[in-house]
């Protein structure tokens, strides 16, 4: 046994320091990013921001709505062939851009996945997600994968160390994708004890990927828009959100009323929730590692886009970066004990 006494971040533990800037008002900050990629041509384009690929986040309409503002969206799994179809006829071509087919690792998964590819020519990104990147089945699955489609973007997790990222980099993936425990509906944390603060992994993990020229994913923990700041001033190349995209009109997840108020379901994608409506149940020799939830009913996501771009831009001038892409180097994170006055907070 070992213990490593450097102590690691998540989002609670600091605040990013204000500097002096000449920016006069947030319009004049830039949240539009480039990527050029490790391994595929493509050349991304947009406001790196990206819906879960949870089914009751990286549905098609969130795909719709985020397209509009050049967010970006991870369908997830889940979809037949047919909705890939109907889905795809009436997709505008800015939007097709802007989206990722997920899959897992099994035969199936790959097959589904090669099937929706070829029904879906225009899609140049694929999401190959598990809970836990790494098992060298997964790498092998990215080598896999990286062969039969040489020219799309490899999207690959979950881990959270620099050493596994920078091996599936090589394995062929152009983005890793990391966090392991921090999510809003997610008990891997509690019921295994493993994880890892997401601040600092994001910290290290965007370190060993830029290294290489390749980019970072960070994927979960983040709660406000202050999180997603702090995600992008680590490092992060992109961040995905789970729960604050959760509950509204383009959202997944049943509606239902209590007291008169509206509230939809949200769930983990490994809660026996979504493993009873996909796989016919939690398998025996598994616990569950997420939970199910109902949130207040937020409306249409376009409003909450407002506040999380609003609330980026801001960042920026209080640190004076005119780009996203500056908001790494303007940050000086703060150790802190405390966070938000919540006096008035119920
Ligand atoms: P959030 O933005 O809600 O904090 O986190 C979203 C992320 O949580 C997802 O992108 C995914 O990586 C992770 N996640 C989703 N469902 C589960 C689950 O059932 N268990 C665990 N451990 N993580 C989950």
């Amino acid at each position: 046994m070992r213990i490593e006494y450097d102590i690691k971040l998540g989002f609670k533990d600091v605040m990013i320091r204000p500097k002096r800037s000449t920016l006069k008002s947030r319009s004049e900050v830039s949240l539009e990013r480039s990527f050029k990629f490790l391994h595929s041509p493509h050349v991304y384009t947009g406001v790196p921001i990206i819906a879960a690929n949870m089914d009751t986040v990286g549905t098609f309409e969130m795909a719709r709505a985020l397209s509009e503002q050049g967010l970006f969206t991870a369908i997830h799994k889940h979809y037949s062939l047919n909705d890939w179809s109907v889905f795809s006829s009436t997709l505008p071509d800015n939007a097709k851009d802007l989206i990722a087919v997920s899959t897992g690792i099994s035969k199936d998964d790959s097959k589904k996945l090669a099937s929706i590819i070829e029904n879906n020519s225009y899609l140049k990104y694929i999401c190959i997600d598990v809970a836990n990147g790494y098992s060298e089945h997964f790498a092998h699955f990215v080598r896999d994968t990286r062969s039969k489609y040489p020219d799309c973007v490899i999207i690959a997790g979950n881990v959270v160390t620099g050493e596994m990222v920078e091996e599936l980099l090589l394995s062929g993936a152009d983005v890793v994708k990391v966090g392991i425990g921090p999510g809003s509906v997610c008990t891997t944390r509690v019921k295994t004890g493993v994880g890892y603060p997401q601040l600092s992994a994001i910290i290290e993990c965007a370190d060993a990927a830029h290294g290489i020229g390749g980019q970072i994913i960070s994927d979960g923990g983040c709660a406000t828009p202050g999180d997603v700041a702090k995600a992008f001033g680590g490092g992060a190349d992109f961040v995905m959100l789970g729960g604050m995209l959760a509950g509204h009109t383009e959202s997944g997840g049943e509606i239902i009323e209590k007291q008169g108020k509206p509230y939809r379901k949200f769930y983990g994608m490994s809660s026996s929730t979504a493993m009873n409506k996909h796989v016919g149940g939690v398998a025996e020799y598994r616990a569950s590692e997420g939970k199910t939830v109902e949130i207040p009913f937020k409306g249409e996501v376009k409003n909450t886009l407002q506040e999380i771009l609003g609330g980026l831009r801001s960042t920026c001038t209080y640190v004076g970066a005119q780009r996203l892409k500056d908001l790494t180097k303007c940050t000086t994170f703060i150790r802190v004990n405390e966070q938000e006055n919540r006096v008035y907070t119920e």
